[in-house]
């Protein structure tokens, strides 16, 4: 089949549903459908509007490689800017008229050659690929704490926030410590805001200072992306990143005793209250939990309009929480920093593969994939930060960017063959779970804490290998993995 006549579907107008849509345009691809069921692009940051939510990966280098942005504001910068700057990467390449909005995907199935897909409104369209660049941290997870329904105070999900709902005035209850609950935490603390923090692990913490860029600074941005890149591929932040990797995969390295050694002193130097302290201290290994980027925190935590909370909450009731310790917390806003459910990846869109094989029943023990790309019987169906995909500290838009580099060559294969597609073979499927799953056991994230990087069967979800082998693995396709359909 000829370029011209391969019909493509990517579903979702999130980051890398932009990525791969701006790179079939460039190839000439003409039949090209982005299906968003929401009425705006962006994903995660379209859905996240929490007070402070700001992306603790550098602003330079969480940009498109062939999209440098002169103007972010700062060192790290707000959910806002992001979205701005995806809304004007998406009318840049001229990608706008290919979205679908308000259109669902409910169901996918594989028929010969082809996909024949249908929306949740009964719209149908088929397409010889899919792309599936559905996100991972999209279903907010509601917790299960007894009486949440009674709360007569607004509750909102940091995921689902209401912007125009005035905080002023009013006492806030943070339930959940990761990344976001920090972020709302030291936010709205820092704003003089009344806060009760209820916190179920205390989490390691590394200091990451973040500056603003200056006009001349912009300025310089403007006139050479050499200044750009200078950030981008600062090599003190791939080194970092490098060791990062290496100790997360490689837990009695040095460079895990330099991650733990750093937040244990943050902790120790930043709070100065042993009881704070203590309660602040994990125990847990840095880093088996997301590790929080944050200089402020530590600071907002001690001054006397925040409260932290670590002994559990047994039951919300109109007024408020009330704590294990039977302590009734009066509350005007209760906030769900309660992350996602990470188990989802495409589902609830009904996948059925060769001979009917439905996703549900591929994903029964684990959702996996060769490679985080590709599942055997579901042929050009391509996943973007799909299962055991790297997630870290560290820029996903540089890892879909690599991921677009590998599945672009398994369409030229397709192309360049009489075949209709292709797709990871069983036996290097079974290889690679094997290999992932024994590797995945032994990094810090398999060391000993809850996360939402264990799977099901408490199996770390992520790249298990340090993020050179995943550049190394995403350089070429290792075509005998593959079958042609
Ligand atoms: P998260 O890391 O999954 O944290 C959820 C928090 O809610 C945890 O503290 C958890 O406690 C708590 N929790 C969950 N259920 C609870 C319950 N029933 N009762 C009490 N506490 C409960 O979610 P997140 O903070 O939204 O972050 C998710 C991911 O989003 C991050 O890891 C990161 O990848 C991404 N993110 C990135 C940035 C960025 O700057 N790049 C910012 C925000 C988020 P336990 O720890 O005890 O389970």
């Amino acid at each position: 089949m000829n370029t011209a006549e391969k019909r493509f579907a990517i579903i979702g107008a999130g980051m890398s549903g932009i990525l791969c849509a701006i790179k079939l345009k460039e190839a000439g691809h003409k039949h090209i459908a982005v299906y968003e069921k929401a009425d705006r692009i962006g994903g995660t940051w379209r859905d996240n509007r929490y007070p402070g939510l700001t992306c603790d990966v550098p602003a330079h280098a969480y940009t498109y490689e062939f999209a440098p942005n002169p103007e972010w504001s700062a060192y790290l910068v707000g959910g806002d800017e992001i979205q701005t700057y995806f809304e004007k990467v998406v009318d840049d390449y001229g990608i706008r008229p290919l979205i679908r909005f308000n259109s669902e995907i409910a169901s996918m199935i594989w028929n010969n050659d082809h996909w024949e897909i249908e929306t949740a409104d009964g719209h149908k369209d088929t397409a010889h690929v899919a792309i599936m660049a559905t996100g991972v941290l999209h279903h907010p997870k509601f917790p299960d704490i007894p009486g949440l329904e009674n709360f007569a105070g607004r509750t909102m999900h940091s995921a689902q926030w209401d912007v125009d709902f005035p905080l002023a005035g009013k006492r806030i209850g943070v339930v959940g410590n990761g990344s976001t609950g920090v972020q709302i935490v030291t936010h709205l603390g820092k704003a003089g805001q009344d806060i009760v923090h209820f916190q179920r692990s205390p989490q390691w913490m590394m200091p990451y200072p973040n500056f603003a860029y200056t006009e001349e600074d912009k300025a310089r941005f403007r006139k050479s992306v050499e200044a750009i890149d200078a950030i981008r591929y600062d090599e003190t932040y791939w080194s970092n990143i490098r060791r990062f990797t290496t100790g997360i995969t490689d837990i009695n390295s040095p460079q895990m005793l330099e991650i733990e050694d750093a937040c244990r002193v943050f902790l120790e130097t930043a709070i100065t209250d042993p009881v704070l302290r203590s309660k602040l201290t994990p125990n847990y290994r840095a880093a088996c939990k997301r590790l929080i980027y944050s200089y402020d925190y530590y600071g907002v935590a001690q001054q006397p309009n925040v409260e932290t909370i670590v002994c559990g909450i047994r039951e919300v009731v109109p007024e408020g929480v009330i704590d294990n310790e039977g302590v009734l917390h009066k509350l005007d806003v209760l906030a769900l920093a309660t992350g996602f459910r990470t188990d989802r990846f495409v589902r609830p869109i009904s996948v059925k593969g060769v001979g009917g094989r439905d996703i549900e029943e591929a994903w029964a023990e684990r959702c996996c994939a060769y490679m985080a790309i590709s599942i055997p019987d579901f042929p050009n169906f391509f996943l973007f930060n799909g299962p055991s995909s790297p997630v870290g500290n560290f820029s996903l838009i540089d890892v879909a960017e690599r991921q677009w580099n590998y599945v672009a060559q398994l369409l030229d294969r397709v192309s360049s063959s009489n075949a209709s597609g292709i797709v990871a073979s069983q036996a290097a499927f079974n290889d690679y779970e094997d290999r992932r799953i024994a590797a995945a056991k032994a990094t810090i994230f398999g060391s000993g804490c809850t996360s939402w990087y264990l799977d099901q069967t408490g199996v770390p979800i992520t790249w298990p290998w340090d993020y050179d082998a995943f550049a190394k693995a995403m350089e070429k396709p290792e075509f005998d993995a593959y079958d042609m359909v």
